[in-house]
């Protein structure tokens, strides 16, 4: 009997490169498999590795999943208050904390931790976080179901938690040495809290193996956390063949889990149409002015052009008034005027970046003759990360920026990481100046990888002398261009 038919090539496109499993129906997340249609293929292809280990994990989480018998029996032992001894499905349980960026960078490395740890990942999703994304496991939902027995996230989940893992063992509570534990004896959930600078504990072996233990785990985080498993010899090797290319993990993840809902799709495909579709190239530009370092306007736009001119008409040239007229008139004359089309897409919650930029394409020629155009979906003013809607215009605004041929993010905006890394480039990351008054220079570095940065990582790794260098420790990890203690893949 013949087997199925091989893929065909469109098939390998629409599922990048089998990354997506094809068994969803269409018209459920018409994303899914359609944002690989607006941008340039990808360079990075998934392993087949990575591939059957996520068709293994989605058979696993349709067995375990919310509404499964098994899911029923795990979550009796939750209400119980006793961990179970043996449990066939153990689970992850994300919950989000600050901004949407932030978000989405945990979530990705939790549901890395759920593959290395053989763990099923739900997710809790507030009202305000609902509905941007669609089910990312087929036949199955990740979302915790009504009546479940843990409701009130925000005030269980804090620093001061008994329920911490780093406060269980601090007041002995837990011991860290897992022969020493038996599974029976353990309360029936355990919070591992990966806030900022919490990160400390948990990327020891000897955690891992307590950790191991509990079949209700529930992370908080807000950083790309997924980078300190890079660092455990325990999952080495394994992490060596899911990701060979270590670039590329949070691209992979990223696009296997974060698929905008119908909602945000309409927004997307919406304004891609209307204002982006006809580009030639397409250049993103992401201007983050954080509350804590406020840039002034001229400040931050004069870091901009000089960013431009040291890497070479990042944004088009603009002439000179006289040496283009004279240009301009000779090319029109010759016949041979440029016709291309360069779109500028600026994000960011205030307008007047994208207003003075357009102002001066419209009021000068380019150098090259090229025509630009200058747009700006939203300018919110304000982060309003408790609103849906103001979550789905920047959701919807990460991915138009993820289609740019070439993006310049702000330094530090996670917002900027998730655009660079859905898209699968390599930003210009314009730097943080050492005050909001002092100019920076260089003005902006083109980032060694597409990989996100973790921001804080703990000050001390397990096996490791203190003082050492976090950032020489392996040879795929260094210090970030933004954030200098920071640790990024490369
Ligand atoms: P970060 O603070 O830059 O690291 O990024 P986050 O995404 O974690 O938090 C910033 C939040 O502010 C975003 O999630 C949005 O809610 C809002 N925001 C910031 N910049 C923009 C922007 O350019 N467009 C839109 N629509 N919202 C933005």
């Amino acid at each position: 009997v013949a087997g199925p038919a091989p893929p065909t090539r469109h098939d390998q496109d629409r599922l990048l490169g089998g990354l997506l499993s094809p068994a969803f129906d269409e018209n459920s997340c018409r994303s899914r498999y359609a944002s690989s249609l607006y941008r340039r293929p990808s360079s990075f292809r998934p392993s087949t590795f990575l591939v059957e280990r996520l068709r293994r994990y989605e058979a696993r989480h349709r067995r375990c999943c919310p509404g499964a018998p098994l899911f029923k029996e795990a979550v009796e032992h939750l209400r119980s208050g006793r961990n179970a001894a043996r449990s066939e499905c153990q689970y992850v349980v994300w919950t989000p904390i600050n901004g949407l960026g932030n978000r989405m960078l945990s979530l990705a490395s939790t549901f890395l931790y759920a593959l290395l740890t053989d763990r099923v990942l739900l997710v809790h999703a507030p009202q305000e976080f609902d509905g941007l994304f669609c089910e990312p496991f087929p036949g199955s939902s990740w979302a915790l179901p009504a009546g479940f027995p843990i409701t009130d996230f925000a005030g269980i989940f804090t620093m001061g938690s008994p329920t911490s893992y780093k406060n269980m063992r601090q007041a002995g509570a837990v011991s860290r040495d897992h022969r020493n534990v038996t599974a029976e004896s353990l309360p029936a959930y355990v919070f591992l809290d990966l806030i900022q600078s919490f990160t400390d504990a948990a990327f020891c072996e000897a955690d891992q193996r307590v950790l191991a233990k509990f079949n209700w785990v529930v992370v908080k985080s807000d950083v790309y956390f997924a980078t300190m498993f890079f660092l455990m010899p325990a999952y080495e090797r394994e992490l060596a063949r899911l990701f060979p290319e270590k670039e590329a993990v949070f691209h992979h993840l990223a696009r296997y889990l974060f698929h905008p809902s119908n909602d945000v799709w309409g927004i997307v495909r919406k304004y891609y149409g209307a204002y982006l579709a006809r580009a030639d190239e397409r250049v993103g530009l992401q201007v983050r002015v954080f509350p804590e370092m406020p840039v002034a306007f001229e400040n931050m736009y004069g870091q901009i052009l000089r960013c431009s001119e040291q890497e070479a008409g990042l944004l088009p040239k603009v002439a000179h008034k006289d040496g283009a007229a004279a240009n301009h008139s000779s090319a029109v004359a010759s016949g041979s005027r440029n016709n291309k089309l360069t779109s500028i897409l600026v994000t960011s919650l205030f307008s007047d970046y994208y207003e003075r930029i357009r102002g001066v394409y419209y009021a000068n020629p380019t150098e090259t003759g090229e025509f630009v155009e200058v747009h700006q979906p939203s300018h919110e003013r304000e982060q309003r990360t408790e609103a849906r809607a103001h979550n789905q215009r920047a959701l919807a605004e990460m991915y138009l920026l993820s289609f740019c041929d070439r993006i310049v993010t702000t330094a530090v905006s996670t917002f900027g990481y998730i655009a660079h890394g859905l898209a699968g480039v390599r930003p210009w990351v314009l730097l943080r100046p050492p005050s909001p008054e002092a100019p920076v220079d260089p003005a902006c570095v083109r980032s060694k990888t597409v990989e996100p940065c973790l921001q804080a990582p703990p000050r001390r790794v397990c096996g490791v002398a203190e003082g050492t260098d976090i950032g020489a420790l392996v040879p795929y990890a260094g210090h970030c261009e933004d954030e200098h203690k920071g640790l990024k893949l490369f």
